[in-house]
This record gives structure tokens, C-alpha cells and sequence, in this order.
């Protein structure tokens, strides 16, 4: 059963044309982990505080849990929506100690009660012995741990997270959404965690909705928007591409693009003429008698993967962009051939 169901929701701010959030289109099942994915300015934001009740939408429906919580100006107020709420920058109280501030959202509950709730989520985060500390005793890791300890707290039926790890560095970012899906998973959460970043969005989510002013693009897995994305903009945005202009042949298996006949992974769904295919680098494997041949612009070493970038010799047109394995030697100013593999072309 879906959880959580947003319909046709639509903001536009006062003194503005243009909706911030526009017809959105969303289903959410219980247990469900989403990364809301997009460029700064498209929405992402705005979306979230509809869902927790902070904004008031212009039109179109939410429910959760079934019950409707926003619909044609009836609205439930926050504190009524079962939603826990984490903060970008934590919002921690300072003067108050990491047990009181998890015990914060606890109002109405006893006070033996509150304690026992504060001890439990404090253990499933792993900051049971923090309790009597001030929240800048703690590091930026474990100040955020203590955000979605309080979040958990009064066991709402939804997490919503905006931009959770941008404040931690390269590192500890990487832990903690290790960490973060790991504890709302124990707590049996319904989530949605916004970012910016790509690698963020497939870290966490189970599904990733992708948006752009305002309008969702694309609803995946990780793995099906790497492979298939829906359109440039998905291509482009989520991981690196190869964008190439061709024409699909009449078996609408293949594209001919200006570096010559590319495959699809299956028929195209369309009758297009003109289309656009999208090549992932990870889909260009280089090869001794490769069909496709071209000299090496410049080489950038990532410690994963060489980034390849091969010039086709037809002058005005982009280079490709191939990933080869660290140990492979690849210098500019050689000549290399590469195929591609069809399982990472998309139309698009
Ligand atoms: P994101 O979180 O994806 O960066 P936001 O949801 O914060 O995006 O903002 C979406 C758009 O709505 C932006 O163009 C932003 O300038 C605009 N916006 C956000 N809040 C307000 C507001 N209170 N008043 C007017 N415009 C706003
Ligand atoms: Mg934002």
C-alpha cells in the first residue's frame, strides 16, 4: 500500500510566475527510502516543507498514512502530520544537553516515559554515552546522528531529511549515509533525504526521483537511471555522458551518430527519426581491434578509473568520454579503439 501520495502539487510564491514545485506526481510505500535529486533552486526544498506542513501548497493533494493532510485548503498542521524533521544545518538547541534536545519533541509524554524514548534512541544511533553532553562537545557526524535521534524520538511515521550530509566533509559523508540508511532502516522509517549530489541520492534511496524547475524527470532505482535515463537532462545529471545526435536505423535497434552506427540495448519504444543516445564511459571499453577509433586528448586519473577522453577526428564534434582500469597505459597523443557495450546506451 502506498504510504505516502502526492498529487498534482504545485507551489507558486506570491509575486512570482513561475511554479517553484509544479504538478508533482509521487507515491511513497511504508518502509520506502527516496532521495529527492536535484540542481539548487529546482524544488526540492519547497516539496519537503509541503509534506511536513510549513508551506502551505497551491493546489493539489497529500496524504499520508492514507489520511489526507493536505486538500483544497484544509490542512493538518505540522505537529499532527507524524513526520520527523532534520534540518540542514541540525538545529540543535545549545544550551541544552544532547538527552534533553532528543527529548524535545516529547512533550506530552511522561517523564520516565521520555527518558526511556531519549535512552533507546540514543543507543540505535550509537551515542548512548553522549547523553549529558552539550551538542558542541560533539563532532559534525555525531551532532547529525543526535538530529535523527530527536527526529526518531516521538516515532513518527515519516523522515524528512533536507541536504543532510552537505555539511560534513568528503569522509565522514560517506560514512554517515552508510549509517543514516542503516538507522532508518532499524526504526522501519518511511524517508525522503534531498541532495544535491548524485552519489548521496544513490547511496540511500531505494528510489531516486530526479526533478528540474520545479517538475519531476524521472523516478528509478539507482541502477535503472544510471542505464536507462529518461531524457538529457537525467542523463546529464545524474553521472557523466556522452550525448551524441543520430538517426535511428529502420530495425530501431541501432542510432548512426557522426562516429558511426551505435546499438541499443533493445528496440526503441519510438518511431523518432531524429533521436539522441546517451553512452555512459563505463559503456566504451577499450579494445585491441575496437570498432570505434580515435586519438587520446587527455588522460585524468581518479584512483578508481582513468577518465580517457578520445578525440574522433571529425573536427567540430565532441570528444568522447571513456573510463579505462587504473592499470591500463594510456597516454595522450595515442591512437585507441574502443566498442560499446549496448547495456549502457539509452535513447534519450
Ligand atoms: P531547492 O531546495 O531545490 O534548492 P527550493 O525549494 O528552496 O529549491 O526553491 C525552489 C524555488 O522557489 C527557487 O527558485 C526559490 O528561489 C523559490 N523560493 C523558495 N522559497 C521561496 C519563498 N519563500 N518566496 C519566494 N520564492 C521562494
Ligand atoms: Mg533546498
Amino acid at each position: 500500500m502506498s504510504f505516502i501520495q502526492l498529487r498534482d502539487l504545485t507551489k507558486t510564491f506570491s509575486h512570482t510566475l513561475k511554479p517553484a514545485v509544479d504538478s508533482v506526481h509521487l507515491t511513497i510505500e511504508k518502509g520506502e527510502i527516496i532521495a529527492l535529486l536535484g540542481p539548487s533552486g529546482c524544488g526540492k526544498t519547497t516539496t519537503l516543507r509541503m509534506i511536513a506542513g510549513f508551506e502551505q501548497p497551491t493546489s493539489g493533494s497529500i496524504k499520508i498514512g492514507g489520511e489526507v493532510v493536505y486538500e483544497n485548503q484544509f490542512t493538518v498542521p505540522p505537529e499532527k502530520r507524524g513526520i520527523g524533521m532534520v534540518f540542514q544545518d541540525y538545529a540543535l538547541f545549545p544550551h541544552l544537553t544532547i538527552a534533553k534536545n532528543v527529548m524535545f519533541g516529547l512533550s506530552k509524554w511522561g517523564t520516565r516515559a521520555k527518558r526511556e524514548r531519549a535512552k533507546e534512541v540514543l543507543e540505535l544511533v550509537g551515542l548512548a554515552d553522549y547523553a549529558a553532553r552539550y551538542p558542541h562537545e560533539l563532532s559534525g557526524g555525531q551532532q547529525q546522528r543526535v538530529a535523527l535521534a530527536r527526529a526518531l524520538a516521538p516515532k513518527p511515521h515519516v523522515v524528512l531529511m533536507d541536504e543532510p550530509f552537505s555539511n560534513l566533509d568528503a569522509g565522514l559523508r560517506e560514512k554517515m549515509r552508510f549509517e543514516v540508511t542503516t538507522i532508518l532502516r532499524k526504526a522501519n522509517a518511511t524517508a525522503i533525504i534531498v541532495t544535491h549530489d548524485q552519489k548521496d541520492a544513490f547511496a540511500v534511496a531505494d528510489r531516486v526521483v530526479v526533478m528540474n524547475e520545479g517538475v519531476i524527470q524521472q523516478i528509478a532505482t539507482p541502477r535503472e537511471m544510471y542505464r536507462c535515463p529518461k531524457n538529457c537532462f537525467v542523463a546529464q545529471f545524474v553521472g557523466k555522458t556522452n550525448l551524441l545526435s543520430g538517426r535511428l536505423c529502420e530495425d530501431m535497434r541501432h542510432v548512426d551518430t557522426h562516429i558511426g552506427r551505435v546499438s541499443l540495448p533493445a528496440q526503441s519504444g519510438v518511431m523518432l527519426e531524429n533521436v539522441k543516445v546517451s553512452i555512459r564511459p563505463e559503456g566504451c571499453k577499450l579494445a585491441e581491434e575496437g570498432r570505434f577509433t580515435g586519438k587520446v586528448e587527455r588522460v585524468t586519473y581518479s584512483g578508481e578509473y582513468q577518465e580517457v577522453v578520445v578525440n574522433l577526428g571529425a573536427g567540430t564534434t565532441e570528444p568522447m568520454i571513456l573510463y579505462a582500469p587504473i592499470d591500463q597505459d594510456v597516454q595522450p597523443g595515442i591512437v585507441v579503439s574502443f566498442d560499446i557495450t549496448p547495456e549502457l546506451v539509452a535513447l534519450v
